[in-house]
C-alpha cells in the first residue's frame, strides 16, 4: 500500500471521528480489526446524549460536542441528534443519594412520575430532570463520517487486525491483517484494547481498564406508551431504562472489569437488572427479547485520553472513553487532530485535564 500521513487505529465512533477530521491534514488510513465499524462499544450503548453526565472536562467536551453536532446538521455531514426526549436521576424513597448534578431541575416524586407514568410517585423520593437530553443516530455518524473520509482520499481497512509496528526513518511501518501501511503519525483509537495496541508500538500501558455493561430488551408495562417518555437512571446509577423501538432498553448498569474482549451479559446480571426494575416501578418483567453487553473503558480520572503519547514520537491516544464516548466523538475527534496538526486551543487547562501525560507523570 502507498505511504499514508495517518494511521488511525480502531473503526469504532472515536477513530471514524478523528479519521474524518484528520482527513482533511492528509491521507488517513483507518483500520479495523472487525469485517465492519462500531462493531464493538459503539454499535452497543445507550446512544443518548446527556451534558450533565461526567467528570467537568466531559461536561466542556460535550459542551463542544454539542455545537459540532449542529454543525454537521447545517453541513449535511450527518443529522444524529434526535429530538429530546429528557433524562431523569431519580432516587427511590429511603435512598440517601440525591443525584444533583449541573443541567439538572428538581422534580417532586410526582411530577417525576407525571413526566415517566413508569414510575409510581409512593415509591419515589425525589427526581432531577434534565430535559435536553436526546437520543443519537449512531448509524448516521458513521456512515457521514466514512463519507467525509472516503471523499478527502482516506480509506477504510476492515478484517484487518494491527498486530506489530516498527518506527524507522520518522515513519511508522504498521502490520495490519495481510497490509503494510506507513505514516509518521499513528493514532490509537482501539477502545478496550488501548493497553495491548500501545504496546505494540513500544508505549507505556497507561491503565485502561475495559469494563463491562449488560443490557436487555423488555416489554413495556401494558397500555402505557413509552414512545415519548424520557430514559430513567436510579440516582446510585444501579439500573436505567429508556424506550428503545416499541421496547424499554434495561440495564443493571454493570461495571465489571474484564479483559478486552467481544463480550456478551452473564445471566445474573440480567436477572439483577429485572428484580431492581420491578422493585423500582413496581411492574414485572414478563419476557425479554435479546440482550448484550459492551464494554466501557476507563483510567482511573474517568477522563479520557487525547493527545500524544508523552515519550514515543508519532503516537497519540484517543481513548479510556467511559460512558460518553458517543456523545463526545465530534469534538473528541477535533480535539485529536489539533493535537497532531499543533494547531492551537482556547482552552489549555481542558487539554492537560485530558492529556496522556497527567497518566505517565
Ligand atoms: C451498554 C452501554 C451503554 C452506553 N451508553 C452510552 C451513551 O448513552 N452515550 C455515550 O456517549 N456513550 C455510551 N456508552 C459508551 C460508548 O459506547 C463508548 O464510550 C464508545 O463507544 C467508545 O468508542 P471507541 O471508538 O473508543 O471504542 P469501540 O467502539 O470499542 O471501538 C474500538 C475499535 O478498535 C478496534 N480494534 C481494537 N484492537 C484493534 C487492533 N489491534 N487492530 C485494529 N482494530 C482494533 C475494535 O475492533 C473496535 O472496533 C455506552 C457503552 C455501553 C457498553
Amino acid at each position: 500500500m502507498p505511504g499514508f500521513d495517518f494511521i488511525v487505529i480502531g473503526a469504532g465512533i472515536a477513530g471514524l471521528a478523528a479519521a474524518a477530521s484528520l482527513s482533511r491534514h492528509g491521507r488517513v488510513a483507518l483500520v479495523e480489526q472487525e469485517e465492519h465499524p462500531c462493531y464493538h462499544s459503539s454499535g452497543r450503548s445507550a446512544a443518548i446524549f446527556v451534558r450533565s453526565y461526567g467528570s467537568g472536562a466531559v461536561q466542556a467536551i460535550t459542551t463542544r460536542a454539542a455545537a459540532l453536532f449542529a454543525e454537521a446538521r447545517e453541513t449535511g455531514l450527518f443529522d444524529a441528534l434526535g429530538t429530546a426526549r429528557g433524562v431523569m436521576i431519580v432516587t427511590p424513597a429511603g435512598s440517601a443519594e440525591s443525584g444533583e448534578a449541573p443541567f439538572r431541575e428538581r422534580l417532586t416524586a410526582e411530577e417525576a412520575a407525571r413526566l415517566n407514568p413508569i414510575l409510581r410517585a409512593d415509591r419515589l423520593d425525589h427526581g432531577w430532570w434534565e430535559p435536553g437530553a436526546s437520543d443519537i443516530d449512531v448509524h448516521a455518524m458513521q456512515t457521514g463520517y466514512l463519507k467525509l473520509l472516503r471523499a478527502n482520499g482516506g480509506t477504510l481497512i476492515a478484517a484487518s487486525p494491527v498486530r506489530g509496528a516498527e518506527f524507522r526513518a520518522g515513519l511508522w511501518h504498521v502490520a495490519a491483517g495481510g497490509e503494510s501501511l506507513s505514516a509518521p503519525v499513528a493514532v490509537n483509537a482501539s477502545g478496550g484494547w488501548a493497553d495491548p495496541v500501545a504496546a505494540l508500538f513500544g508505549a507505556r500501558p497507561l491503565g485502561v481498564l475495559p469494563k463491562r455493561r449488560s443490557a436487555m430488551l423488555i416489554d413495556p408495562p401494558a397500555g402505557i406508551d413509552i414512545a415519548g417518555l424520557p430514559m430513567v437512571v436510579d440516582a446510585d446509577e444501579t439500573l436505567f431504562f429508556k424506550p428503545d423501538a416499541g421496547r424499554l432498553m434495561l440495564s443493571p448498569a454493570d461495571a465489571t472489569p474484564v479483559e478486552p474482549h467481544d463480550c456478551w451479559p452473564e445471566d445474573i446480571d440480567l436477572a439483577i437488572a429485572a428484580d431492581r426494575y420491578e422493585k423500582l416501578t413496581g411492574h414485572p418483567v414478563m419476557r425479554m427479547h435479546g440482550s448484550w453487553a459492551g464494554l466501557r473503558s476507563f483510567v482511573p480520572d474517568e477522563n479520557p485520553l487525547i493527545g500524544a503519547d508523552p515519550a514515543v514520537p508519532g503516537f497519540y491516544w484517543l481513548a479510556a472513553l467511559g460512558g460518553f464516548g458517543v456523545q463526545t466523538a465530534p469534538a473528541l475527534g477535533a480535539m485529536l487532530a489539533e493535537a497532531v496538526t499543533g494547531a492551537a486551543t482556547s482552552d489549555p487547562a481542558l487539554l492537560a485535564a485530558v492529556s496522556p501525560a497527567r497518566i505517565a507523570a
